[in-house]
C-alpha cells in the first residue's frame, strides 16, 4: 500500500467524466484546484456548485503522509478501528525527532537510542497496517513524499503543515491533525470548507542570483502571513512552466507561510522530467494521457480575474533576490536594499551560522547551485566567515550529492552536514552560542522564522533567503551583504566577486542510493505485533470508549466555566507536554491548564466539589472519575479555536468528562469531540452562559430522542436547592449521532470489522 500505481491509473480513467460534469453544473470553465476538487468529492457528496469559503464538503483523499511526531496518536487511534490494512496508501517518516549536534553520523546514533520505542512503535504498527514506513536518517516527509509519491491532480493530506510542498507535482496536498489522518486511513471522508482561489501569474524568466524561493518570499511579502488564510493558490503562466518541479515544490511548502489552505502548479514538461528521474516513467506517461485536465481550461489563463478571487501577476524578468525576517517570514528586503535596513532596524549584522538545506531546499538543484559558490569562493581564495551546515532532505539527495562531490565542496570550507532529518529546522538544535542572551543573527533556506523556532533562543534573529543567498552570505560572514554588487577581500587582500550560482535541475548521472531507509509493510501483518512497553511514559495503546447508557446524562459536576479565549492550546498545551502525544493518559495532565476559571479569575484552579477545595483541573477531574461522578465543561465563544489538536477532544472524554457547553465553537473542534463520543452544545440563550454556578450539578435531557436540528434541554441544579432549565442546540447529523451513541466514530468501523480491543496485540 506504499505505492499504488493501480489507484492512479483509475483516478486518472475517471478524472475526465467528473471534470466534464463539473463544468456543467458550474456553468463556466474550470481551474485546476476546482478540476482536482471534484474528482475527490467523497461518493456519498452530491454534485453541485460549491460556494467558496462557505460549504463545508467530503473528499476522498488518494494518500496519507505521516511525520514521526504526530504519527503516534493518529496510528494509536487508528488501531481503534479494528481494520486489517489502512484504506488508502500511508507513510510515516521519522523526521522531526532527530536532534542536530555534531554531525549526520553521531546525531542519528544518539537519535536511534533516545527514540528507540517511538520507531519501534511507529514501525512494528507500519508493518501490521500496510503502512511504508520511513526509517531515521531516509530523510524528510515532503522531500521523500516528493521523491516517491506526489503526483499530478492527486488529493493527499499529511500531518504537518509544510504538506503543501507536493504542490510542485501537481498534487493538491493538505496539513492536517492526526484525527482526520485516521479517519482517511480508517476509510472514513475528510471534510474541507471549500476553498477561496488565488491566482498567481508568473512571466518572464529568471537569471543570475534569482531563484524560486525568491518567487515565494516576494509572495509573502505581499499577502502577508494570513493572506492566503482559507486559499489555494494557483501558479500559473509561462513563468511558472520555466521552474523546475523541485523549485515548485520550494514555493508550495511556503505557501504554509501564508497560511494557505495549501499550493498548486499545472502539469508541464518539468513535471514529467522530475518523474522520469525518480523512477516514474509510468507516472509521467499516464499523466501525459491527460495533461489537459491536469491544466487549467485555457478561458481561465485568458481572463484570470474572472475564475480566481484575487490575481497577482510577477514578472521574473524584474525579480531580484530577497532576505525575509527577522522574526517572521512576510518581512520581504529585496536583497538590493538590505544594507539600509540593516542599519535602520538595528539587526544584527553579523552572521554567526549559515543553514541550507531542510524539506524547503534541498534538491539536487539547490546543493549543486550552492556548491558551485562554494567552489567559485575556494578558487577566488576566500573561505566561510559563518557556522555553515547543510541539512539533505533526503537520502536519495545525500548519496547522489556525495557521489558528484558536493559534500566534498562543502566540507572544505568547514561546512557542517546534518542528519537527513529537520533538526534545526524544528528546533532539534543543540546550538553552541557563548551567551544565549546576546542579541544575533542567523540566516536559513528553510521556511519559518518566529522567534526562538531555530534554537530556542528569544535573542536570534532569523532571516530566510535561498540557499544560493545564504551561502554567500556564509561566506561574506554578514547580512548586510549583496552577491550582486559587493565584493570581499580574499586572502591575498585582493576584492573578488562571487560568479553567478550555477547548477543542475537533475543529476546529470541520474539520482542514486544505496539504502534508501525504506521499510515495506508485511504483505500480510496479522501476526505483526506492535511493540509497546506497558510500562512506558511516552506511548500508551488506546481502550475503546465506552458506548453511549442509553440514558440522560443526570448529576454531572462543573469541572470548569472556562472564561474568554480557550483555545485548543489551553486546552491541550504544546511545549515539554508533545513528549506524551503518544500517551494519552499522561498527556490529560495538562488539561483545561490555560483555561480561565471565571469564578477566580485564575488557571489551573478549580473548586472540587466534593470536597470543596480548590485544586489543579486534571486533579480534580480524576477525583471525579474515580468516584464514577460525570462532569461538563462550560466555555466562552469560539471554544476550540486554533491548531486542530486531537489531544483536545480525547483528553476530557478520557477523563470522564461527558459534555462541552459553550457559547460558541471553532468549527473544527466541535467535529473532533463529536468524532470522540463527547455531547458538544451550545447555549440557545448566550446570557444563559451566566446562569452556570460554581456548585452547580447538571442535567442533559432529552438524550432518548437526540435527533438532527432538535434542541437538548439542561437542568442546573444549584446548591441552594434552586433549579432551572435551559435550552442547548447541536449540530450533530444523523451520522454523527451514531458517533455519540458508538462512543466515538471509530467504534462504530471497528464493529463493521468486528475487530476484537487492540491489547491483544501488545507486546
Ligand atoms: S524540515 Fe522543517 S518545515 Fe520541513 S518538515 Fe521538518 S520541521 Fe517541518
Amino acid at each position: 500500500m506504499a505505492f499504488d500505481i493501480g489507484m492512479i491509473k483509475k483516478l486518472y480513467s475517471e478524472m475526465p467524466a467528473k471534470i466534464s460534469a463539473a463544468r456543467k453544473v458550474l456553468g463556466r470553465p474550470l481551474t485546476l484546484a476546482e478540476k482536482i476538487l471534484y474528482a475527490h468529492l467523497s461518493s456519498e457528496q452530491g454534485l453541485e456548485a460549491f460556494e467558496r469559503g462557505k460549504n463545508y464538503v467530503n473528499f476522498a483523499p488518494d494518500r496519507v503522509a505521516m511525520q514521526d511526531a504526530t504519527a503516534q496518536m493518529a496510528l494509536l487511534q487508528f488501531m481503534q478501528a479494528g481494520r486489517p490494512k489502512v484504506a488508502v496508501p500511508s507513510t510515516v517518516h521519522c523526521d522531526h525527532l532527530i536532534q542536530a549536534k555534531t554531525g549526520a553520523k553521531e546525531d542519528l546514533e544518539t537519535a536511534l537510542k533516545v527514540n528507540k520505542e517511538v520507531y519501534d512503535f511507529l514501525a512494528s504498527v507500519s508493518d501490521k497496517y500496510g503502512i511504508g514506513f520511513w526509517k531515521p536518517g531516509a530523510g524528510i516527509i515532503h522531500q521523500v513524499v516528493l521523491e516517491n509519491y506526489a503526483f499530478p491532480g492527486g488529493m493527499m493530506i499529511g500531518t504537518d503543515s509544510h504538506t503543501p510542498n507536493a504542490g510542485g507535482l501537481g498534487m493538491i496536498a493538505i496539513g492536517v491533525g492526526g484525527a482526520d489522518a485516521c479517519d482517511v486511513m480508517a476509510g472514513l471522508p475528510w471534510e474541507l470548507k471549500w476553498p477561496k482561489l488565488i491566482g498567481i501569474k508568473l512571466t518572464g524568466k529568471m537569471s543570475g542570483w534569482t531563484s524560486a524561493k525568491d518567487i515565494i518570499l516576494w509572495v509573502a511579502g505581499q499577502l502577508t502571513v494570513k493572506g492566503g488564510t482559507g486559499a489555494i493558490v494557483e501558479y500559473f503562466g509561462d513563468g511558472a512552466d520555466g521552474l523546475s518541479a523541485t523549485g515548485k515544490g520550494t514555493i508550495c511548502n511556503m505557501g504554509a507561510e501564508i497560511g494557505a489552505t495549501c499550493s498548486l502548479f499545472t502539469y508541464d514538461d518539468k513535471m514529467a522530467a522530475y518523474l522520469k528521474s525518480t523512477t516514474r516513467e509510468d507516472v509521467a506517461e499516464l499523466a501525459n494521457g491527460i495533461r489537459e485536465h491536469l491544466r487549467p481550461d485555457p478561458e481561465v489563463y485568458e481572463a484570470p480575474e474572472k475564475y480566481y478571487d484575487q490575481v497577482l501577476e510577477l514578472n521574473l524578468n524584474e525579480l531580484e533576490p530577497y532576505v525575509n525576517g527577522p522574526f517572521t517570514p512576510d518581512l520581504a528586503t529585496p536583497i538590493s536594499k538590505m544594507k539600509e535596513a540593516v542599519e535602520k532596524n538595528g539587526w544584527p549584522e553579523k552572521l554567526e551560522v549559515a543553514l541550507i538545506g531542510s524539506c524547503t531546499n534541498s534538491s539536487y538543484e539547490d546543493i549543486s547551485r550552492s556548491a558551485s559558490i562554494v567552489k567559485d569562493a575556494v578558487g577566488k581564495g576566500l573561505k566561510t566567515n559563518s557556522e555553515f551546515t547543510i541539512t539533505p532532505g533526503s537520502e536519495l539527495v545525500r548519496f547522489t550529492i556525495e557521489r558528484d562531490g558536493f559534500i566534498n565542496d562543502f566540507e572544505s570550507v568547514g561546512g557542517v552536514v546534518l542528519a537527513n532529518a529537520c533538526g534545526p529546522c524544528i528546533g532539534q538544535w543543540a546550538r553552541h552560542i557563548d551567551d544565549p542572551n546576546r542579541k544575533n543573527t542567523i540566516i536559513t533556506s528553510f521556511n519559518r522564522n518566529f522567534a526562538k523556532r531555530n534554537d530556542g533562543l528569544a535573542s536570534t534573529h532569523a532571516f530566510v533567503a535561498s540557499p544560493e543567498v545564504v551561502t554567500a552570505m556564509a561566506i561574506a560572514g554578514t547580512i548586510a551583504f549583496n552577491p550582486i554588487t559587493d565584493t570581499l577581500k580574499n586572502s591575498t587582500g585582493e576584492d573578488v566577486i562571487l560568479s553567478e550560482p550555477k547548477g543542475y535541475e537533475l543529476p546529470p548521472k541520474g539520482f542514486a542510493v544505496d539504502d534508501p531507509g525504506f521499510q515495506a509493510p508485511a504483505e500480510d501483518g496479522s501476526q505483526v505485533q506492535v511493540a509497546v512497553d506497558p510500562i512506558s511514559s511516552r506511548l500508551q495503546l488506546l481502550e475503546p470508549f465506552a458506548e453511549w447508557e442509553g440514558t440522560d446524562l443526570k448529576s454531572l459536576k462543573l469541572l470548569i466555566k472556562a472564561k474568554g479565549k480557550c483555545t485548543t492550546d489551553h486546552i491541550s498545551m504544546a511545549g515539554p507536554w508533545l513528549k506524551y502525544r503518544g500517551h494519552l493518559d499522561n498527556i490529560s495532565n495538562n488539561l483545561l491548564i490555560g483555561a480561565i476559571n471565571y469564578f477566580n479569575n485564575q488557571t489551573d484552579s478549580v473548586k472540587n466539589q466534593l470536597t470543596g477545595e480548590y485544586g489543579s483541573v486534571p486533579a480534580t477531574q480524576r477525583v471525579y472519575k474515580a468516584a464514577d461522578i460525570g462532569t461538563i465543561v462550560v466555555g466562552d465563544e469560539n471554544y476550540g479555536e486554533g491548531s486542530s489538536r486531537e489531544h483536545a477532544a480525547m483528553e476530557p472524554r478520557h477523563l470522564g468528562v461527558r459534555a462541552i457547553l459553550v457559547k460558541s465553537f471553532a468549527r473544527i473542534h466541535e467535529t473532533n469531540l463529536k468524532k470522540q463520543g463527547m455531547l458538544a452544545l451550545t447555549f440557545a440563550e448566550k446570557d444563559d452562559y451566566e446562569k452556570i454556578l460554581e456548585d452547580d450539578t447538571i442535567d442533559i435531557l432529552g438524550l432518548k430522542g437526540f435527533a438532527p436540528g432538535i434542541p437538548l434541554h439542561v437542568m442546573v441544579h444549584h446548591s441552594n436547592g434552586e433549579s432551572e432549565t435551559i435550552e442547548v442546540n447541536h449540530t450533530y447529523n444523523e451520522q454523527q449521532i451514531e458517533w455519540f451513541k458508538a462512543g466515538a466514530a471509530l467504534n462504530i468501523i471497528r464493529k463493521k470489522f468486528n475487530a476484537p480491543a487492540q491489547e491483544s496485540a501488545a507486546l
